[in-house]
Formats: structure tokens, sequence, C-alpha cells
């Protein structure tokens, strides 16, 4: 069995040059469908799915 090439610090460095910023935190869909940004930036379900939006610590007050 060969070592890879690839560390997982080049990896972390290669990932570092593709995200230049630091790692935005993105929403997703449960579901992958979409991410929540741009116009979806401001949505709480899926425009797909209708999956709600993945929630995090925060308990939401959806009734
Ligand atoms: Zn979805």
């Amino acid at each position: 069995m060969e070592i890879p090439e690839i560390t997982l610090y080049k990896l972390e460095r290669y990932l570092e040059n593709l995200v230049p910023l630091k790692p935005s935190l993105i929403d997703c869909c449960i579901n992958s469908c979409i991410a929540f940004t741009g116009d979806f930036s401001n949505k709480n379900i899926c425009s797909r799915c209708k999956e709600p939006r993945y929630i995090s610590d925060k308990v939401s007050n959806i009734s």
C-alpha cells in the first residue's frame, strides 16, 4: 500500500487556496438542494424540497 501524496496538511492548504477568505458559514438545505445565499439568504425553507433551513444552536421560534 502506497503512501498517498496528499497529506492532510496539503489538503488544508489546498482548501485555503480555494477559499481565500475565512470559511464562511453558509447554510445549506438539509438535502443539499440549495445554499441559502444571495436570493435565498432570507429564506427559511428550501425552495425545492420545502425542508426547513438547517437550524444551528439556536432554537427557532417556529410555532
Ligand atoms: Zn432542499
